[in-house]
């Protein structure tokens, strides 16, 4: 056992009121505390800080954390004073003045985390610092920010490596992020040029998510109906584009929610402002473009809707990801409609342009864009588990169904298409014979709906047999036709467009009579949103049920105390606090420190109020 590691799991409970580490953290803790390099993959709420926080609460001087936002660092800072350990932040919201100061006591050892903008690393000023200080480790969050493969790539980042080489004494340096991709991870163990990292991977599943998809022929109306259903619930609602955000918050509001709204369009100050109200739980709902999120540690968020489909499931697995952090159940709902494919499509066909590359480059990157935006289209027409087909793009094992998603506990019914698929893959062999190659799913599509447009014409596709024999049918039908067809090994997509391609198999339908059914799902109705009724497995011990009442009357006072210290709600206590606070009713310090969440520095600064409120709820019950 690395020397410290007993008292790093004394201070677990101590300063972060947590009563046993989470899979992976125990490694990546011991592994920093004996000095060596890490490298921590963990889903989005899956608790990387502690990993870097507690080496940097046991070990002696002080560690530095980078991390790409300004935002997050505050956020954390804040957490962390709040939770007894002395931290700071370096970065460009600073005076002069503050920033001097800051450095005056970083030198004279007072900090045991400070949190840095990779910005300041090649400062001189911030080099002479540490020059001055020991450095007990240096963590990289956001770590995937240091490689052009992620998709949120920060250049000041590669600043990182150079100021690593650069201190007089190499310090263990931990990596972490959330993303998955194994092209991510290695660009970050070799530019940070990691030594012997351990690396710990750890499962990608958020068991407390209900993940669903809905076909809404009306959009808007079933956003309001979902929204409406969580109204006790804060939930981000993340949308395409700007304009969309804007007329999504405007008819929230005009509907008589509590929205705000947030997108790179807005002036700085209002950003802030909009993002503060939401943090703080003064506004309930967020509507943003995915330029709000990363290090938003808000862990009370119960629902996350996407108005429109993302670009990739990576994307979408770590918007929706900021939904229940505290553990406690929450909703991750996608609000499908195939116009949002061909959307997507356009803005691949248009990106890659101006930014440096070269031809070959760009169309590298848009062929991969493409690659990924199929996959997340295919999430949203799986018949299968969701969160099965999650788990299985980032390569993990997984149960056939999880029962906690649309599908899984969706109704299904089977469907002869027989005739149908027998058309559409006849209509593929007929383009092929006529032209010699293969075209994509919208010629095929446009072929069979008999359409009059330059390019069908051209091509000469209506003049095969099979033009129009589908007139009628919304293009999302045949695309769902074929996505089966494909799924089922009759059809494949082929080459770097992804034409449709006959497969050997096609020839059992067209010619050998087997039968394709499809199973249609019956009702897209909202399941998630549920009470709270079985909570998962992490608060198994308890021995009472949590009271609705005192759980609504604790959450009241958390907000009365954040307005009055100036910090977010969930930095005094996450909902998941709460609950097992409401469940356990705590007559005291020793029994309020009892209840998970819930460390020596929060009892002692909130502890009073929140027993009071207890013993006044228990009176009104029995008096
Ligand atoms: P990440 O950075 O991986 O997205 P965080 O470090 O912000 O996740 O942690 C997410 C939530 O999990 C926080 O509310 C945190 O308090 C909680 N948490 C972390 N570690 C533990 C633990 N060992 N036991 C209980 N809760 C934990
Ligand atoms: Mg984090
Ligand atoms: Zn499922």
């Amino acid at each position: 056992m690395a020397p410290g590691l007993e008292r790093a799991e004394a201070e677990l409970k101590r300063c972060f009121g947590h009563d046993g580490f989470r899979g992976g953290q125990r490694e990546l803790v011991e592994a920093l505390l004996s000095g060596r390099d890490v490298m921590g993959v963990m889903p989005t709420g899956g608790g990387k800080s502690i990993c870097y926080q507690l080496p940097a609460v046991v070990l002696p001087g002080t560690a530095l954390v980078i991390s790409p936002l300004i935002s997050l660092m505050k956020d954390q800072v804040t957490a962390l004073r709040s939770a007894g350990v002395a931290a700071a932040y370096i970065n460009s919201t600073l005076t002069a003045e503050e920033y001097a100061e800051t450095c005056e006591r970083m030198r004279g050892g007072r900090y045991k985390l400070v949190y840095v903008a990779p910005e300041r690393l090649d400062t001189a000023g911030f080099v002479s610092v540490t020059r001055d200080s020991q450095i007990s480790l240096v963590a990289v969050d956001e770590a995937h920010c240091i490689s052009q493969w992620g998709q949120d790539f920060r250049p000041s980042y590669l600043r990182i490596t150079d100021f690593l080489e650069k201190l007089p004494q190499r310090p263990p340096v931990g990596a972490f992020t959330a993303t998955a991709t194994r092209a991510v991870r290695e660009d970050v163990i070799r530019i940070l040029r990691l030594r012997r990292p351990l690396c710990v991977t750890t499962g990608f599943d958020r068991p407390n998510l209900y993940f669903d998809v809905l076909r809404p022929r009306e959009k808007y109306a079933m956003l309001r109906e979902l929204v409406s259903r969580r109204r006790d619930r804060s939930g981000i609602i993340y949308c395409a584009t700007r304009r969309t955000v804007e007329s999504v918050c405007a008819a929230l509001c005009a509907d008589g929610f509590e929205a705000t709204r947030y997108h790179a369009g807005l002036e700085a100050e209002e950003r802030r402002q909009n993002q503060e109200d939401f943090i703080y739980d003064r506004r309930s709902v967020m509507v943003a473009t995915n330029a709000f999120g990363m290090g938003i540690d808000k862990s009370n968020v119960g629902y996350v809707i996407h108005y429109n489909m993302p670009k990739s499931l990576e994307a979408y697995y770590q918007e929706a990801g900021r939904a229940g952090r505290d553990g406690e159940r929450a909703d991750c709902i996608l609000l499908f409609a195939p116009g949002d494919v061909a959307t997507a499509l356009r803005l691949i066909a248009l990106s890659g342009q101006g930014e440096g590359l070269s031809a070959r480059e760009a169309q590298a990157v848009r062929a991969r864009d493409r690659q990924r935006l199929r996959e997340m289209a295919d999430y949203c027409q799986t018949h299968g588990c969701l969160r099965g087909y999650i788990l299985d793009y980032f390569g993990q094992e997984h149960p056939e169904r999880c029962g906690n998603c649309g599908n899984c506990l969706a109704d299904f019914q089977e469907k002869d298409v027989t005739r149908e698929a027998q058309i559409l893959l006849s209509c593929v062999k007929r383009i092929h014979s006529h032209l010699g190659y293969y075209l994509g799913l919208t010629a095929v599509s446009d072929c069979l709906r008999g359409s009059k447009n330059s390019r069908t014409r051209e091509l000469g596709l209506d003049s095969l047999s099979t033009y129009g024999l589908m007139r009628g049918s919304r293009a999302e039908a045949v695309r769902e036709l074929a996505e089966l067809l494909i799924e089922r090994g009759y059809l494949e997509r082929d080459g770097e467009y992804g034409v449709l391609a006959l497969t050997e198999r096609a020839g059992e339908v067209l010619f050998r009579g087997e039968r394709v059914l499809m199973p249609v799902r019956l009702e897209r109705a909202d399941k998630g949103g549920a009470p709270t009724a079985k909570k998962p497995a992490a608060r198994r011990r308890e021995t009472a049920e949590p009271d609705g009442e005192l759980y609504e009357a604790l959450r009241m006072l958390r907000f009365r105390l954040s307005q009055e210290h100036r910090v977010p709600p969930y930095v005094i206590f996450s909902n998941a606090t709460l609950s097992d606070m409401s469940a356990k009713r705590p007559r005291n310090v020793r029994e309020l420190l009892e209840v998970s969440g819930v460390g020596e520095a929060k009892a002692q600064r909130y502890g009073e109020d929140f027993l009071k409120e207890i013993e006044n709820w228990r009176k009104k019950r029995n008096g």
